[in-house]
């Protein structure tokens, strides 16, 4: 029999590319944006012994319900906001936009920012609206607030900070497409632990915002856990596309683990922001490097001959992202995580070795 796979798949699916994870094995790795520190031995055993009491035979919390509580006292959600589990806030970028695709429905997105928002839009059926940043990366707010009133759309996403530009943008402007927005504003603060601001104290009150924030940064990539905190009306829409127990068992028992430990990770948090300083001191002192603020836990430069100093750290067995090619305003970008003292020294090394 003929395998004829591309009559029957949506044109615009086989139009993509799939979301590419780059191989690190044997590699130092900085190219994910994770938190480079194991759990210390203790805490091992700790969650291993916890793991193996849970009850795996059974289906889990339907909705995390247990969860929702520890993880509001924990993260300041304030008690008018409801609160929306999922697997990675990647998952709840999928359920907002299959919630709002209505037909001709719009998914605007500042450029470049996080892939997914456009990924998504596609995905879902929805028409994308892309609305590029200044050259230095910063918000062209006018063009912005232009595009909302003409283009209304049905969500708008907003990185704060910005992955892969690692800027975030002023509150005011944030506060103005708010204002202007028609449909819901998604607030993803993926990177609000490396960050000096939050919307989460607006959640709840501030009818058309959603915060979206995620465990992966901080330590626990490996779980998948997201949360979204908004105003109950728009989440209860949301948790209807949810599908039934899309917390697992094990994500819930280490997510409770985590809280139990929660200084740990602030201060694994607080160690990152400092190495986030150094980090930047010493590229900027580089030949041609421009070095972008960041308020995440990495950090976006630019030097001429990025994508040979890119394969050379390759070499050297370093692993970064390459930005140049993925937008134009990226031309000759990269994109650093922040990683263990360790780490940052080895990656310093090896680039003053390349470029001098
Ligand atoms: N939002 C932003 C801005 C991100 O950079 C990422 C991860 N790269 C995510 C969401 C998804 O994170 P996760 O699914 O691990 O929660």
């Amino acid at each position: 029999m003929k395998l004829s796979v591309q009559q029957w798949i949506r044109p615009e699916i086989a139009a993509l590319q799939a979301y590419h994870v780059a191989d690190a094995s044997g590699m130092v790795k900085l190219d994910a944006m994770e938190n480079p520190f194991p759990l210390p031995p203790a805490l091992q055993d700790e969650l291993g012994a916890r793991l193996g009491r849970v009850a795996i035979n059974r289906y889990p919390d339907p909705a995390g319900a247990g969860l929702k509580p520890r993880l509001k006292a924990a993260f300041g959600i304030p008690d008018a906001a409801e609160v929306l589990l999922g697997n990675g806030s990647d998952e709840l970028i999928t359920l907002i936009t299959q919630t709002l695709a209505r037909p001709g429905a719009k998914l605007l997105a500042l450029e470049p920012s996080f892939v997914m928002y456009r990924m998504n839009a596609i995905l879902s059926g929805m028409d994308y609206v892309g609305v590029p940043l200044n050259a230095d990366f910063s918000l062209n707010l006018a063009a912005t607030l232009d595009a909302i009133a003409v283009q209304q759309p049905a969500v708008v996403f907003l990185s704060y900070p910005n992955n892969p530009t690692g800027n975030r943008y002023p509150r005011a402007a944030v506060e103005a497409i708010i204002a202007a927005a028609p449909g819901l504003v998604v607030v993803d603060e993926a990177y609000q632990a490396f960050a000096d601001d939050s919307w989460m104290a607006q959640a709840g009150t501030v009818p058309n915002l959603l915060v979206l924030r995620t465990v992966s940064k901080v330590g626990l990539a490996g779980i998948r856990l997201g949360y979204a905190a908004g105003h109950p009306a728009w989440l209860a829409e949301i948790d209807k596309v949810r599908p039934p127990y899309n917390i697992n068992v094990l994500t819930q028992e280490a997510a409770h683990f985590a809280l139990d430990h929660l200084p740990l990770f602030d201060e694994q948090a607080r160690i990152l922001r400092a190495e986030r300083t150094r980090l930047a001191a010493a590229l900027a002192a580089l030949p041609q490097m421009t070095v972008f603020a960041s308020e995440a836990n990495f950090i976006t430069c630019r030097l001429p001959g990025a994508l040979a100093v890119f394969e050379a750290l390759k070499a050297d067995k370093i692993l970064i992202k390459k930005l140049d090619g993925a937008h134009p305003l990226l031309q000759d970008c990269l994109r650093l995580t922040v990683g263990s003292p360790q780490e940052n020294d080895a990656l310093l090394a090896a680039l003053y070795d390349i470029l001098s």
